[in-house]
Order: structure tokens, then sequence, then C-alpha cells
């Protein structure tokens, strides 16, 4: 897939919301390929940063949803920016996270812009497990729409630790075994001891 650093519609649209004036776009469609291998993952990230995630003012267009409100709060326009972070219930999420990965000492470098398109340029393991984290969370409360359930604390630790295993069934010796521990580290351990 090209990218391109020329501006574009999609990228226009970005600046009638917040201050992105600044945002790197080449880095920005490669963050898109570097942080996952699952091709869902890549494209969930690259077709939200195009802001064509169907939500419900889209849906309710196409007559496949009854309202334009919000799945969550049921109270306001269910835009991009809404549903993932403004929402009382997604912001709650994202707060919840923030605080149980710092209190474990964790790296994440919380804010609208970071959630929306990750750190810009990481290389270190932890600002790309940074990055991770924020296309799961929101492919998390993605998810919970279309699934009809409420997000929760609870049960986005559990999608990360699903997340997780798909990446560690997948990895094979060498290079990339030795990047998926050195990435996801003492997170790996949290995440399989969620039971304990
Ligand atoms: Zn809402």
């Amino acid at each position: 897939m090209k990218y391109s650093s020329i501006p574009t519609d999609k990228q226009d649209m970005w600046k009638l919301y917040q201050d992105t004036e600044d945002l790197q776009w080449n880095n920005i469609y490669k963050n898109c390929f570097k942080t996952f291998e699952e091709v869902k993952l890549r494209q969930f990230q690259y077709f939200f940063t195009q802001r064509i995630t169907a939500l419900n003012p889209y849906l309710f267009k196409c007559h496949l949803s009854d309202t334009e409100l919000c799945t969550f709060c049921n109270s306001e326009r269910e835009s991009i920016e809404h549903f993932f972070w403004t929402c009382p219930i997604s912001n709650f999420i994202w707060s919840s996270i923030d605080k149980w990965l710092s209190e474990n000492g964790f790296y994440f470098p919380l804010s609208q812009i970071n959630a929306f398109f990750g750190i810009s340029n990481p290389v270190l393991p932890h600002e790309i497990l940074a990055n991770k984290l924020f296309v799961l969370c929101k492919c998390y409360l993605y998810a919970c729409k279309y699934s009809n359930q409420i997000p929760s604390i609870t049960g986005i630790k559990y999608y990360l630790r699903h997340k997780y295993y798909i990446e560690k069934n997948s990895v094979q010796f060498g290079n990339v075994f030795h990047n998926f521990y050195s990435i996801w580290g003492d997170l790996g351990t949290l995440l399989e001891n969620l039971d304990a």
C-alpha cells in the first residue's frame, strides 16, 4: 500500500477537530504496518487514519442503525472523536487502562493524539509496545460496539491478553521471537498471570 506526505482530504478532515497540524503522516502510515503483523489490526489503524471507520452516522445513512447517537452513551452523535475519546464510557476505559499500566510501571504516554495516531517515530521496545496498546484499545472499543458489550476494564485486559497470545503463537525462533519478548516484556508476564 502506498503512503504519501502530501495532504489528502482525509488528513485535512482531522484538522477540523483537533490540533493536528504537526502530524507526520509518513510515519503515521508506516506505523500502521510496523506495529503489527496481524493484517486486521494493520487495516483497522489504516482505515482509522483515513476516517473510514464505520460508526453510527454512516450506518444510519445505510439503514443499518436506528440512530446516529453513540452506542455506548446514547447521548451524542457517534463521531470518531466522540466514540474513541470523549465519550464518558470510552474515556473511562482509556483512563482505567492508563492507571493500570502506570501502576505496574509501564510506559503509556496517553493523549488524544497518541491514542489516535501513536507515537510518531517509535524506536525503543517500550515505544513500540505503547503504539500497539493505542491501537488495541481502539480495536477493543470498536469490538464492543459490534458485539453489543459495554466496555469494561476487565474486558480490555482480557482482550489485550487474547491479542498478546495470538502474537505469541505466530512468532517463531530468531529475531522476530526475540523482538516479541523485548517488546511485550513484563506486560506479557502480567497478562499471562491475569487469572492468578
Ligand atoms: Zn458516547
